[in-house]
């Protein structure tokens, strides 16, 4: 494919002047990201988005996890349309709020409440203080390298903090239970919550499923020492279990928070808990200027009612089994160690012994430079719109790689 990178760069010279770094976060520009990467996009459907220059893509990253029906689903499209005519922010929550928290409290075995906000941030950061209210503790333990959002106890950022930020947060190493013990030890009756994702998935390495033994150790120590299990399924809820990922992995944490897949793009997050915390959660003040996005609520609702309706969880776990095998036959015809880890819905790749991720970052930019938008730094994400046409059309192209880096090997 040949590809025009022109107005994508002028973009981002005009952003250079008007926004700080240009673009930040997650999606900005990083060294090691495919050269062909474009800075903008211009729109998209189902597992295809079109960039500012006219370039069509092959998506894997589904807006880093936002989309989980495909972009653009008509469907949902419908029922924001609907709404919005209706109006989405008022001056009072609308009957959509009550209905979500009913639908969410149904499905997720352990909640007896849900409340909602905009980001993962902002309910990660007040579980944690539900937590503190609740046990009238200080430390929140977490995993290193976890990402829980972007305030100061947690972001993976260098400014704008101060010691006292992370004077009350821990961490110890993902599936080390006697590092966590040791963790929980050392701070006695202060531990207020362990904040977990369902498994680790850190940038920049392969995924980390939970040991045997890991999920029922953590939730022994919480019930034994008082400490809250705040799941945090920002990134995995709804794409590895209908009820929640704490299913998939057989633990029952004390509160779990969503956001992500939760509203197909339209922002949304949940946090749901259990009856003890009901008290904690009703004392900790929560709100935000259009957190009461009833646009969202509906949309939200009607995810959730499509992605059961077309077994959107299965239909993941397949495509994904289906890109790990014809990924790693075609790495090892070409003579590579080549696997995706984590589950195959929301897959990190990894080259066995690429430590830094030489081979990764040439592979995902063989990748691109063909059209398939594969990630090297992030795990991807598979969505509903893909199909298995398109996974093998996206193998096919992964297959010219694997050769392309044979030769650039040799
Ligand atoms: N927790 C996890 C596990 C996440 O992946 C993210 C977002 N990448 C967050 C929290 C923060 O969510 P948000 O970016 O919506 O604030």
């Amino acid at each position: 494919m040949t590809f025009s990178r022109t107005r994508s760069d002028e973009l981002f010279l005009r952003a250079t002047k008007v926004v700080p770094g240009g673009i930040y976060g997650h999606l900005a520009p990083a060294g090691g990201l495919p050269k062909v990467f474009p800075h903008y996009s211009e729109s998209a459907e189902g597992c295809r988005f079109r960039d500012v220059d006219g370039n069509d893509w092959l998506d894997f990253m589904c807006g880093y996890g936002a989309i989980l029906l495909g972009h653009v689903d008509p469907e949902i499209e419908e029922a924001a349309d609907r709404q919005r005519r209706d109006g989405s922010v008022l001056n009072q929550p609308t009957a959509r709020m009550v209905e979500l928290a009913e639908a969410m409290v149904s499905r997720i075995d352990f909640a007896e409440w849900a409340v909602f906000a905009k980001n993962g941030s902002d309910v990660t950061t007040w579980a944690a203080r539900v937590a503190r209210e609740h046990t009238g503790r200080r430390f929140v333990l977490k995993a290193k390298g976890a990402y829980h959002g972007v305030d100061a106890w947690c972001d993976p950022g260098f400014g704008g903090r101060i010691p006292e930020d992370r004077a009350f947060v821990g961490e110890f190493q993902w599936n080390d239970l006697d590092g966590l013990r040791d963790l929980a030890k050392e701070h006695k009756d202060d531990v207020a919550a362990i904040v977990l994702t369902p498994y680790h998935h850190a940038a920049f390495g392969p995924s980390e499923m939970p040991a045997e033994g890991f999920w029922s150790g953590v939730e022994e120590l919480c019930r034994e020492k008082g400490i809250i299990l705040v799941l945090d399924d920002v990134r995995a809820g709804s794409r590895l279990h209908e009820g929640g990922s704490h299913r998939l992995f057989g633990f029952t944490p004390d509160i779990a928070c969503y956001s992500k897949a939760l509203g197909n793009g339209y922002a949304i997050s949940a946090c749901v808990g259990r009856e003890a915390l009901r008290r904690g959660a009703r004392d900790v003040f929560l709100t935000g200027s259009c957190w009461s996005d009833a646009v969202a609520m509906t949309v939200a609702m009607k995810c959730l009612e499509v992605a059961r309706e077309r077994n959107v969880v299965g239909r993941l776990e397949q495509l994904g089994s289906r890109l790990s095998t014809g990924l790693s036959e075609a790495g090892a015809r070409h003579g590579f160690s080549f696997r995706l880890t984590g589950p195959p819905a929301m897959p990190f790749p990894w080259f066995d012994g690429d430590d830094n991720l030489y081979l990764l970052q040439q592979f995902c930019e063989l990748c691109a430079l063909e059209g398939v938008f594969f990630h090297p730094h992030h795990n991807w994400f598979l969505c509903g719109a893909h199909d298995d046409a398109t996974i093998d059309q996206a193998v096919e192209v992964a297959s010219v790689a694997f050769s392309r880096l044979t030769v650039e090997k040799g």
